[in-house]
């Protein structure tokens, strides 16, 4: 539920309706808005007089949070969720472009990628060191060698590392390298990596499984959110259809219906999605028109050799001409885009 304070109330009073709920043995989430300051309460509610707390001081209403997501909800941080990595802000009004290969394959190719992403305006370096691949024969990644040259690139050009975690045995390792643990389609239902990731200090970008619905994507945000980690960050990357002219179909209504939803900021993969590098370039557009808070493109110095996703990958090229039509796009739309109108 959420208890809603009256605005202009005094700190004491926010206060003590906070040491009460946790008196109880709930959990308390403060949520101090541009407009109201939100309480949001977890937990077993019939430990609580909810008639008795309606007429406390501050009190403006108390209301039930339906929904099985608590803490990602919207209604418990309206304003939507704004939080930094490294120098890199994320939330409303921000755009954060992630760029780099499916998969970290040497040093020279990251390094080519990172140069060439990051003068296009990328702040975060993306390139996969354990990869999730279907087949056991393809190419499985350099792993912890790989995690090194990422973070070796992307320190001399002064970018962010985003590296998936396969398994919560690799967690050290790979939390000792990256800024943004990325969580992959296949294990976005993986609760007990989700909750390991919930219990430790790094920022996590989810990917939503290839079948989930939306409800059950902001289930596994809940897991880490409930561990207490509060930097996660969601990312839409296509979902499996009847469709097949399409990797996958890209779900671009995701983007509003999270934003309705949830606090979280909301980042498109066009890459995984297309399954084909000539359209990546719509879909990154699409995606900064449905109000998207950035984009993580597949970049390799020259994909027909890559060790995987050869097809999806765009060239440096491509990424500099689609990095000045988003920032054309997004000066068009302006900085307040979206706004979400009130229902
Ligand atoms: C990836 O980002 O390289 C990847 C494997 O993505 P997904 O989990 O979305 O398939
Ligand atoms: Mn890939």
């Amino acid at each position: 539920m959420i208890i809603v304070i009256k605005p202009d109330s005094r700190q004491e009073d926010i206060d003590r309706i906070v040491k009460l709920v946790e008196d109880s043995e709930l959990r308390v989430h403060v949520s101090d808005g541009r407009e109201r300051t939100i309480i949001g309460v977890v937990g077993d509610k019939s430990r609580l007089n909810i008639e008795g707390m309606s007429r406390m001081p501050g009190v403006e209403k108390i209301l039930p949070v339906t929904e099985s997501y608590k803490l990602a909800n919207r209604r418990f941080n309206p304003d939507g969720s704004r939080f930094k990595v490294g120098d890199v802000q994320f939330g409303p009004g921000e755009f954060v472009m992630m760029a780099g290969p499916c998969a970290v394959e040497s040093e020279e190719q990251v390094e080519a990628t990172a140069a060439a992403v990051s003068a296009a305006g990328a702040t975060i370096l993306r390139g996969g060191a354990y990869k999730p691949r279907t087949s056991p024969y393809s190419f499985q990644g350099l792993e912890h060698e790989g995690l090194k040259i990422l973070r070796r690139v992307a320190d001399r050009h002064g970018m962010l590392v985003l590296s998936e975690i396969m398994s919560e045995e690799d967690l050290d390792d790979v939390c000792e390298y990256v800024d943004i643990l990325q969580v992959g389609a296949r294990n976005a239902q993986n609760f007990r990596l989700l909750s390991a990731i919930g219990r430790c200090d790094k920022a996590v970008m989810i990917k939503r499984g290839m079948s989930q619905t939306i409800d059950e994507f902001l289930g596994s945000a809940e897991y880490v959110l409930n561990g207490g980690n509060q930097r996660v960050i969601l990312c839409e990357r296509g979902m499996r259809t009847f469709e097949d002219a399409t990797r996958f179909t890209l779900d671009i209504s995701a983007v509003p219906v999270l934003h309705e939803k949830t606090h979280l900021p909301v980042i498109i993969d066009p890459s995984h999605a297309a399954g084909k590098a000539s359209l990546s370039p719509s879909l990154s557009l699409a995606a900064v028109a449905a109000g998207a808070d950035g984009l993580v493109i597949e970049v390799h110095p020259d994909p027909p050799t890559a060790l995987s996703d050869a097809a999806q990958q765009l060239t440096p090229k491509a990424y500099k001409n689609l990095a000045s039509r988003i920032n054309a796009l997004r000066t068009t739309l302006g900085p307040d885009y979206p706004v979400l109108e009130e229902e």
